[in-house]
């Protein structure tokens, strides 16, 4: 049976659940506890800080994981990363204080830079040349620049409200992340094929995210158009309506393009249109 390291509370925890739930999977017991057996899939849920999923993954105490790839790359932990699963977006970026006379990289020599991800920054001060101190602390990092314990901070971004409440501004996007599904390596085949169904899970639910479905009344003479402004899924679904001469479409519209391709159907003609909340789409 597969076990699976989530982050107990946190940023990322509810996305986890929220995740787990639309493929199936509920704990009973909330996070209370350590480890929680799953319904709907076989596999227990292992609920930890995110600092210690990587090791948790390596070591095997746990076989797979979802933690954001800050973490993954900061450990250095030998683990796959199996699937990006597209939520906890955030940057780590370098950041100077407001008044700094910053001119690009070479600012940072010889300056002091407060971080909880010394090893990230240790490799791209290194990639790029710059001899810059790295002071190692574990939270609060963007008031050390005010307080006087660094010259500048290395720290995660996501709006950037938190830099601009202190005073800094963000002067390099070093490291892109978002949450991951990481897995041990030497897992054997069972635990392999039971990570796949995970994943193809996971991906249906992916897919289907910001993706509505479309309904709608369309002229027969309109239905070229229509279709030649909506490529959908392979072709359109097509029904004939009791009123001759009328079509019911039906078609799967990123949620981005909704209002312009509804505008323009519209615009053709389509009536009674429904737009309908898209739960899974099953490759
Ligand atoms: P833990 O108690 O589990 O160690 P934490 O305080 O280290 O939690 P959180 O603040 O809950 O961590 O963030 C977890 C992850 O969420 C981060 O490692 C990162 O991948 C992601 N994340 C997304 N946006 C942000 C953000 N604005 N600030 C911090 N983390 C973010
Ligand atoms: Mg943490």
């Amino acid at each position: 049976m597969l076990r699976i390291a989530i982050q107990a509370k946190g940023r990322l925890n509810e996305e986890c659940l929220a995740l787990l739930a639309d493929a199936g999977i509920v704990m009973s017991g909330g996070n209370r506890k350590l480890i929680a057996h799953a319904k709907g899939f076989p596999m227990d849920v292992l609920y930890l800080r995110d600092d210690d999923i990587p090791q948790a993954v390596a070591m095997g105490v746990a076989d797979i994981g979802i933690v954001g790839l800050n973490e993954v790359a900061e450990k250095g932990e030998d683990v796959d990363v199996a699937m990006k699963l597209g939520f906890g977006a955030c940057r780590i970026s370098l950041a100077v204080p407001r008044d700094a006379d910053y001119n690009g990289l070479e600012w940072f020599n010889n300056r002091r830079i407060a971080t909880s991800y010394p090893r990230i920054l240790r490799r791209f001060i290194d990639e790029n040349n710059i001899k810059a101190e790295i002071h190692e602390i574990a939270g609060s990092v963007e008031v050390a620049p005010a307080v006087g314990m660094a010259d500048a901070i290395f720290d995660i971004v996501s709006s950037g409200g938190t830099l601009i409440q202190n005073g800094l501004v963000e002067v390099e996007q070093v490291f892109a992340s978002e949450a991951v599904l990481v897995a041990n390596k030497n897992l054997d085949e069972e635990k392999l094929g039971e990570i796949d169904k995970l994943k193809f899970r996971f991906s249906s639910i992916l897919d289907s995210r910001g993706m509505k479905y479309v309904l709608m009344n369309i002229p027969q003479d309109r239905i070229a158009a229509a279709v030649a402004l909506l490529p959908g899924m392979k072709s359109p679904t097509l029904m004939p309506l009791s009123e001759e001469g009328w079509y019911s479409m039906h078609v799967v519209i990123p949620q981005d393009e909704l209002w312009e391709k509804i505008e323009k159907l519209k615009g053709l003609g389509a009536e009674d249109i429904l737009v309908l909340a898209l739960e899974n789409i099953i490759r």
